[in-house]
């Protein structure tokens, strides 16, 4: 059996002993079959000579095949017989022809027997040369542990080349360091015949590598333990990898703990999860539990569960990535939100696959609420604040239509004291104080929707509309500082989503900080203009401009942080809140000033989808 056609280096390290010397021996067994056939022809001495020709044949076994083998013994027996007819003719009953069928016999004999030995060699010389194509290192070692076979796997493991290695003591060369005792092996070995094991082990540069030791007893004479035959595969690069992995797999469950993040598989539509210990950790899930989707929507919070039943959904039709947000309601009343983000990593027909992560946002929804409490609270009190600030002027704006309805009912009663009550006038004179009435309600709503407490609500909203309320809750300070108010709108009405009294609340603010700017000013004309334009983009910008001093580029940058006032009595949060009602609106404000140009306060807002082109 022809099993490798290239000789590999290993082969023929192992043929190496025999190349060079197979044409002399060749050439030499061709001489001695030539002079055995010369001295059996020529001699006329009574012996067998051509028994000699048994050491041509034993010479023929180690130089041909096995079909060489058989041509030099029938070459043998042709020169045998050839000799016998030269030196005897056909006497056929004479001593020579006794001596003659001896030499045959032996020549035959031999022959079959060296074929036989053949056979064993050629295998055993198969299985040497199978090993020495193995890359694992063969060691054989004797009872004493002194090398006595060195593979060249042993040569490229350890980097001794054969001649230095045998002779040498095993332990002395590599310094073994066993994971049990050397003698624990040792006696495991004698005893059962075979030991395997990992082993740390030094080469020849002093590197060390881990090797899986199999060793195996071999038996001599009368049972007795004669050598160690060892095969060592070296397993460091993958003990390495593994190290690595495990290592990285710390790095990991490290990361997921710290940041609360676990992972997650899911695969499709078979409704096999896998989980990372802190995915389980989150979901608070046993150990003994196998996480499956009847289980999370078990633990998910009951207004959330058409959240999660519709990201299931999405997942057995194969979207590619699932972004979610949901709550979960723990059997102790907790809630914990949680961010689950998942992506299909293998779509095959028959079965796909999603990895995701998930992440516990308990904490930063808590904080966010936390911070949008207080901002509405904020917000309320800068609200309240403003409305001190106008205390006069609404005073003022809810008295003249009482003092109208007084005006009027008393010339009412006038009216209808007369002999002849004049209904007419009397009526006109209700009229009007029922329009006065609705005049004083409507400023008290106004007054009281600004100072009351609530959670901003979003509503589709005429900008327009709250411009124009803004003014007329402003309009008499306004006039009181001889302000002139110049409007120049593009349009009359516009939609906007968000919370009406937070709107409100930003553009009163800009009007009394335009205002407050031009009072202390020394300026001949005190004006305001304000501007609504529709955008390229979408959104609809308003711009608030004021005749004042402006404001300075230096000062520019701390426009909008909290607590930056110029004023003496000011609180400097009005343009910080400003600023987060308009971002949470999804708008920008920002501020511009040319020297000796005033100020320009720009605002924008996302117009409501319906009321696009
Ligand atoms: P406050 O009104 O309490 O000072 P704001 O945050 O509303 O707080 O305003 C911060 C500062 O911005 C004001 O103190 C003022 O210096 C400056 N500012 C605001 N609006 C104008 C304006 N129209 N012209 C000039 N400066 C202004």
């Amino acid at each position: 059996m022809k099993i490798i056609t290239e000789p590999t280096p290993a082969v023929r390290w192992f043929s190496r002993p025999f190349v060079n010397s197979v044409q002399l021996q060749r050439l030499g067994a061709i001489a001695l079959s030539s002079s055995i056939f010369v001295i059996d022809t020529a001699s006329s001495i009574h012996i067998a000579i051509a028994v000699l020709y048994v050491a041509v044949i034993l010479m023929s076994v180690n130089l041909f095949s096995r079909k060489g083998v058989i041509g030099v013994s029938l070459v043998c027996i042709g020169l045998t017989l050839t000799a016998f007819v030269i030196g005897h003719g056909f006497e056929l009953y004479d001593g020579s022809f006794a001596r003659l069928l001896v030499s045959l016999s032996a020549i035959g004999m031999t022959t079959v027997l060296a074929l036989k030995n053949k056979s064993a060699t050629d295998e055993l010389q198969e299985q040497v040369r199978l090993l020495a194509q193995t890359h694992d290192a063969i060691i054989v070692r004797d009872m004493n542990h002194v090398i006595t076979q060195w593979s060249p796997g042993a040569e490229a493991l350890y980097g001794w080349t054969k001649s230095q290695a045998v002779g040498q003591d095993f332990r002395a060369l590599l310094s073994p360091q066993l994971m049990t005792s050397w003698d624990q092996m040792m006696a495991c070995l004698l005893e059962t015949g075979h030991w395997e094991g990992e082993v740390i082990e030094h080469c020849r540069d002093g590197a060390c590598v881990t090797v899986v030791s199999r060793c195996s007893l071999s038996l001599g004479a009368n049972n007795q333990p004669k050598a160690i035959l060892a095969t060592h595969n070296d397993i460091s690069d993958r003990k390495r990898a593994i190290e690595a992995l495990q290592r990285s797999e710390a790095f990991l469950a490290g990361a997921q703990w710290l940041s609360q993040t676990g992972s997650i598989g899911l695969k499709i539509p078979s409704g096999e999860m896998y989980w990372s210990k802190e995915a389980r950790r989150i979901f608070e899930f046993n150990a003994d539990e196998p996480p499956t989707l009847t289980s999370i929507l078990a633990k998910t919070h009951p207004d959330d569960i058409e959240i999660v039943k519709a990201a299931i959904k999405n997942a057995f039709q194969k979207a590619p990535h699932i972004k979610t947000e949901y709550r979960l309601s723990m059997a102790d009343g907790r809630v914990k939100h949680l961010q689950m983000l998942a992506q299909l990593v293998k779509d095959g027909d028959e079965d796909s696959e999603y990895v995701g992560a998930l992440m516990d946002v308990t904490d930063t929804r808590m904080a966010e609420e936390a911070l949008h409490r207080s901002e509405v609270q904020l917000a309320h009190f800068s609200r309240v604040a403003t409305l001190g600030e106008l205390a006069a002027s609404i005073a003022h704006e809810v008295n003249q239509p009482l003092a109208a309805v007084a005006t009027n009912g008393t010339a009412g009663l006038r009216w209808l004291n007369r002999d002849t009550p004049d209904i007419g006038e009397v009526r006109s004179a209700i009229e009007r104080m029922v329009s006065e009435t609705h005049r004083a309600s409507e400023v008290i709503r106004r007054i009281r929707a600004m100072a009351r407490k609530t959670e901003p609500q979003k509503a589709a909203l005429n900008l327009v509309e709250i411009i124009d309320e803004s003014l007329a809750l402003v309009g008499r300070e306004l006039k009181r500082n001889k302000v002139e108010l110049e409007r120049g709108f593009d349009v009359e009405a516009v939609s906007v989503t968000g919370d009406r009294v937070q709107l409100q609340q930003v553009i009163i603010n800009l009007l009394m900080n335009a205002m407050q700017a031009m009072a202390n000013a020394k300026i001949k004309r005190r004006t305001l203009h304000l501007r609504l334009l529709h955008s390229d983009d979408g959104s609809v910008s308003f711009e608030i401009k004021d005749s004042g001093p402006g404001i300075s580029s230096d000062r520019m940058p701390m426009l909008f942080m909290a607590f930056y006032t110029t004023k003496q009595e000011g609180m400097g949060m009005g343009l910080s809140i400003c600023r987060s009602i308009i971002e949470a609106h999804g708008g920008r404000i920002w501020a511009t000033s040319e020297p000796g140009e005033g100020a320009v306060f720009h605002l924008s807002l996302p117009i409501s989808p319906w009321e696009q082109p």
